[in-house]
């Protein structure tokens, strides 16, 4: 389908926008009248701009306040209309939207704002242009797409037709479902954005919080499927307006919108075939939907790798054998080490290729990458490279194992790796390794198994862009945000996972400046892991062993734990028992979560041991202000 983008939805002046949207690789855009209002050049020049990076104006908008009104109002819209369309002309624009009328003075008459569109759309035609009327949610009289379609039908123009706006719609809870039925050629235009659900007033959800599709919790892919089914025909095109987007660097912002319309367009795809209903396999045969190499099928991380300087990884090296890692091997040609223990593999780097440098340079001792074990490697790669990320390839020594990679957004490595390939074959190209695994002296000391989640600390500009990137690139999906405050601010907070909940992240947001995880994610990049988290098969053996070999845990309020008793029904004893390890509990429907937390690493980032029990399937999030109070009062024993 051609893609477009509204140039609402980007930072920066008309003329950084439309190159922006052309080096992104879209085919046109929407152009939101104020950005042509306050454009330093004319409309030809715009039109030669637009032109020159081979995109197509699709759309001019938006015409407002116009249907339903009384004659004299009538004849002056008219008179507006056709200044618009000398503009048009001029910018070579051949589609103009309507949005629905919200003016107090308009009539609920839908007949009468039948005959105005129609007279309208008739004008138009003169001029070589088509009226496109949207519904929107907070219009006086038509605030739902059948209320529009019903306007559209009943001026019964040719010239007149009808924009789809997932927004208007999925925020007021609306039913798509019968945009199917509607003749698609009447369907002019559609727009579409996502959201978070929040409970806001409609307009300042519309206007400050809408996100690419992907990055929301509407369900835009069934929206979408609704009017390609009808048979629509026209550019799939985006109309966002985010606060954050608008005030972010516009390249990035557009690469986002690429890769979200890719990875809508590719699930509609893969919803019809999986129909296959007459209409679906039609649709599909008329080749206008490209598919995707199919959404990897996560098995878990393979490795961390961790970038280091020397220094650091002496200490590293202490606390991974104070917590029960063994060295496993060394590189054969690169100054790595590897460590393990259970399923857990450590990759430790001493600066021994740029991208552990550059990683340095910024966040300090940092994980730099991870490898993520896929059905499939090599599409899991393909699939994101044509989704925008950009292939990592490394130069390799001799006969080294050579991973489909690539960048992902903030830029760590996300490698693939087969998921038949097991770990000696994984490591042992690379590495000579001391322990190969099986070795019974490989027994987990510390009864640490496998890698339960990573915390990535983000800058609040990069939240949407990996929600989009874990969703459309790794197959995760999120679930709901939490909020939890840090001594120095909010922190927001959400868990993405695979299906099958083998490979687990949690994004930490904080819109203060203060806090910890505004501190680390405002490095370069703006993206860092904050934890690692370390499946414990008993926690109570785990926190012991680390605590006698001298790994410090953070301390937990003797408070928290009298708490605990009056917010579960759990035995006192336990409680005393989770008091004297510093263990922290949460308990849910699904079952129980047990969790500790390691003091940071070089201030950097910290190791949690968790330990799940039953179907528990979230992260005890609601125990985070009890790390963040406890990190705060040790550097700063009295409030600042
Ligand atoms: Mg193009
Ligand atoms: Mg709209």
């Amino acid at each position: 389908m051609r893609r477009s983008i509204a140039t609402v939805s980007l930072s920066g002046t008309l003329p950084e926008k439309i190159d922006a949207i052309a080096a992104a690789g879209f085919d046109g855009i929407e152009l939101f009248e104020p950005d042509f209002t306050h454009f330093a050049g004319s409309a030809h020049e715009l039109r030669a701009m637009c032109a020159d990076r081979g995109l197509a104006i699709e759309l001019f908008q938006p015409f407002r306040d116009f249907e339903g009104m009384a004659d004299v109002q009538h004849r002056r819209n008219l008179d507006r209309a056709e200044r618009k369309f000398d503009l048009m002309s001029a910018l070579g624009v051949r589609l103009m939207l309507v949005c629905s009328n919200t003016s107090p003075l308009a009539l609920p008459d839908v007949d009468l704002a039948a005959e105005q569109l129609r007279e309208l759309a008739q004008r138009a035609a003169q001029r070589g242009i088509r009226i496109a009327y949207e519904a929107l949610a907070w219009g006086r009289h038509v605030k739902l797409w059948q209320q529009a379609w019903r306007t559209v039908e009943t001026g019964a123009d040719p010239n007149l037709g009808l924009v789809l706006d997932s927004f208007h719609t999925l925020s007021l809870q609306d039913d798509p479902s019968g945009i199917a039925r509607l003749p698609g050629d009447k369907i002019f235009f559609v727009q579409m954005a996502d959201a978070p659900r929040l409970d806001l007033n409609v307009i300042e959800w519309a206007r400050h919080h809408r996100n690419f599709p992907g990055q929301g919790q509407f369900d835009v892919v069934g929206f979408f499927e609704q009017a390609v089914r009808a048979g629509y025909t026209g550019p799939l095109s985006l109309e966002i307006f985010n606060d954050v987007f608008r005030e972010s660097p516009n390249r990035r912002i557009a690469v986002d919108a690429m890769r979200s319309l890719q990875w809508l367009e590719a699930q509609i795809h893969d919803r019809l075939v999986a129909a296959g209903d007459a209409v679906a396999r039609q649709r599909l045969q008329e080749g206008r939907l490209v598919a995707l190499p199919a959404m990897p099928q996560c098995h878990g991380l393979a490795f961390i790798e961790f970038a280091v300087d020397d220094a650091s990884a002496q200490a590293l090296d202490v606390l991974l054998g104070q917590m029960g890692f063994q060295r496993a091997g060394r590189h054969r040609s690169k100054p790595v080490v590897l460590y393990r223990q259970g399923h857990i593999h450590f990759v430790v780097n001493r600066l021994a290729h740029a991208l552990a440098r550059e990683h340095f340079a910024a966040h300090g001792p940092s994980v730099c990458a991870i490898g993520v074990r896929v059905d499939d490697a090599h599409a899991a790669c393909e699939r994101a490279v044509q989704m925008q990320s950009a292939r990592f390839d490394p130069a390799e020594g001799p006969g080294e194992h050579r991973l489909p990679s690539i960048v992902a957004p903030g830029g760590g490595i996300v490698h693939f790796i087969d998921a038949a390939l097991g770990d000696a074959d994984l490591f042992e190209t690379d590495f000579e390794l001391e322990h190969p695994p099986g070795d019974p002296t490989g027994a987990s000391p510390a009864d640490l198994e496998t890698v339960d989640h990573l915390v990535l600390a983000l800058a609040p500009d990069r939240v949407d862009t990996w929600v989009l990137f874990g969703r459309a690139v790794l197959g995760l999906q999120a679930g709901d945000s939490i909020d939890v405050a840090d001594p120095y601010g909010l922190i927001r907070n959400f868990g993405m996972a695979d299906p099958g909940r083998q490979l687990r992240l949690v994004l930490n947001v904080s819109p203060s400046q203060r806090t910890r995880t505004a501190r680390a994610a405002n490095a370069k990049g703006g993206v860092v892991v904050q934890h690692i988290a370390l499946n414990s098969r008993d926690i109570f053996s785990t926190v012991q062993t680390l605590r006698a070999r001298g790994v410090r845990l953070v301390p937990i309020s003797g408070n928290y734990h009298d708490d605990l008793c009056s917010r579960f029904d759990i035995a006192p004893a336990f409680v005393e028992r989770m008091r004297d390890a510093g263990i922290l509990f949460d308990r849910n429907a699904d079952g129980d979560f047990l969790h500790a937390y390691t003091e940071p690493f070089h201030e950097r980032f910290l190791f949690e041991i968790v330990q799940r029990v039953g179907g528990y399937d979230a992260y005890g999030t609601l125990n985070a202000p009890a790390r963040m109070a406890a990190l705060a009062q040790q550097r700063a024993p009295t409030a600042p």
